[in-house]
């Protein structure tokens, strides 16, 4: 056979300014594939599934445009590439590598069973793990410096779309590899094996051809979201205006190149630079998560796995109230709310309800870490765990732990007319502009007049914040006192 490569997608579901697919088009043959790994499809929450289908269904339409396929395999990717490498004859496997522990360990046993190293790249971040370094040759444990440094290194260099047509790169749409040979499949075929096997996927009217989330729409996105970016430090902190990108899950499963929305964004007014550093943040959460695999079990300032977090039935209670929108402080509420309807909530909401399981609630940060996970649309290990750290204080250059976020107060300041409230509790929605932050203190008549019995249309609050603050100060300086103690 031809001198074969082997595109293996994963997080990288583009063909703009991607590393592995370059690499791999520049062999004669290409051969592109995807791997559905039924553990992590089931893992995997209904909201980033369905983005993660119809992203794959985005590069099955790109690929058909240049007359070639995605040939995908329901498995165990150590089998799969390893076997479809023996059928071509010994192809190179092109990967774009990632930063979690699972993903670090499947690859070093891909390579394992290949007998030969990946053909591996960083096509998921602006600069992969190892080069923003400190003087000493470290990571920086604090994200001004690292941003410092990260700005002053050169973009790496775009690498276009492949040179597919160009060099003349076959793709193999119908290769065949022999009567024996493991046999891909289109992704439709995939989805109903999935379905075989009992894992429930999207449905196919959930996940139309013309992807919804595709590298198209994504670059869309993007052009759109760059009309505003100028103004983006003075947009940034509304969460009930589109202020942000909400570039986030494209960003997750690689339709856009990090590198090329740094490089046509650049620095050139406070918003682009604004902007430019919250794709810093997320290349050093991917650092630290490089360096520390166990980011999602451990606290990455290990005095704080000695808070002893509440546990037992009144503590699940509360979490069940947390995450399903019934704790009874209304901003929490809504953000929960919205994040289980749409998959995605913004940033300082994240904060907001993550600082109250934590702080209000004194329940572990590792249990509200696995929810948002699951739920979120852009649900990544390196972010959600690395800003879990930073709410909960216990990260490197995490907010202060005795920093506890008021939910009234964040809720009056940056939704002063309840219009975000009201969309989300419905049943708030006649009380006035003063009242519907804290339902708890309106007088009785307000109440009535607005239709709502506390306790029964709407839940009275889970704890009292002023309380609550307290017993969460006095957890946390008790676990920072035995370390002093033990010292
Ligand atoms: P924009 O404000 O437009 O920012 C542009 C891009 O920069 C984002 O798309 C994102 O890739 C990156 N970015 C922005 N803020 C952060 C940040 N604080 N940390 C790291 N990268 C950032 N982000 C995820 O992508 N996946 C997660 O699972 C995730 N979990 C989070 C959990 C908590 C508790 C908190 C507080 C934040 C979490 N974030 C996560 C970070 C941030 O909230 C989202 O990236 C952001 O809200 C996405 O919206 P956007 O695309 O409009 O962001």
């Amino acid at each position: 056979m031809d001198d074969v490569a082997i595109a293996w997608f994963r997080r990288d579901l583009r063909l703009a300014d991607n590393p592995a697919w370059a690499a791999a088009t520049a062999h004669q043959v290409a051969l592109p594939v995807a791997v559905l790994e039924p553990r992590l499809v089931r893992a995997a929450g209904p909201h980033r599934l369905l983005a993660y289908f119809g992203a794959l269904a985005g590069l099955e339409q790109s690929l058909n445009e240049l007359d070639a396929s995605l040939h995908v395999v329901v498995g165990d990717p150590i089998e799969v590439i390893s076997q479809l490498a023996v059928e071509t004859g010994g192809a190179t496997v092109a990967v774009n590598a990632d930063v979690t522990e699972y993903s670090m360990r499947r690859d070093a046993k891909v390579a394992e069973a290949l007998g030969r190293p990946l053909d591996s790249h960083w096509g998921t971040l602006v600069h992969p793990p190892g080069s923003v370094l400190t003087g000493k040759g470290t990571l920086s444990q604090v994200f001004t410096p690292f941003w410092k440094r990260w700005q002053a290194l050169p973009l790496p260099p775009a690498v276009g779309t492949g040179r597919v047509g160009v060099a003349g790169t076959v793709l193999a749409a119908d290769l065949n590899f022999g009567p024996a040979g493991l046999t891909t499949i289109s992704l439709a075929e995939a989805r109903s094996e999935l379905e075989r096997l009992g894992v429930s996927v999207p449905s196919v009217d959930d996940v139309p051809t013309t992807a919804a989330w595709s590298e198209p729409r994504a670059a869309e996105q993007l052009t759109t979201w760059l009309e505003q970016v100028d103004r983006y430090n003075e947009i940034r902190d509304g969460f009930d205006i589109a202020g942000t990108s909400e570039l986030s899950s494209a960003l997750h499963f690689g339709l856009l190149s990090p590198r090329a929305i740094a490089a046509q964004v650049a620095t050139g007014t406070a918003g682009r630079s604004a902007f430019v550093r919250q794709l810093a943040w997320r290349d050093w959460y991917s650092h630290l998560t490089y360096e520390h695999p166990d980011i999602t079990r451990r606290a990455l300032r290990p005095a704080y796995d000695r808070i002893k977090w509440r546990t037992g039935a009144p503590a699940d209670q509360d979490f069940k109230a947390w995450s399903t929108g019934r704790c009874g402080y209304p901003i929490v509420d809504a953000a929960m709310r919205q994040l289980s309807a749409t998959g995605w909530i913004h940033n300082r909401l994240r904060m907001i309800a993550a600082s109250f399981l934590v702080k209000d609630l004194l329940i572990d940060w590792r249990r509200g870490e696995q929810w948002f996970r699951r739920l979120l649309r852009d649900g990544d290990i390196a972010q959600n765990a690395g800003n879990w750290q930073w709410c909960a204080g216990t990260g490197p250059d995490a907010s202060p732990y005795f920093r506890v976020f008021s939910p009234v107060t964040q809720s009056r300041r940056y939704d002063p007319e309840g219009n975000y409230l009201r969309r989300w509790l419905p049943e708030l929605a006649r009380l006035p502009n003063r009242q519907i932050h804290a339902p708890w203190d309106a007088p009785p008549q307000v109440l009535s007049v607005a239709g709502v019995r506390l306790g029964v249309d709407y839940p009275a609050p889970v704890v009292d914040h002023a309380q609550a603050r307290q017993r969460a100060l006095d957890a946390y300086r008790c676990a920072l006192d035995t370390e002093t103690d033990s010292a």
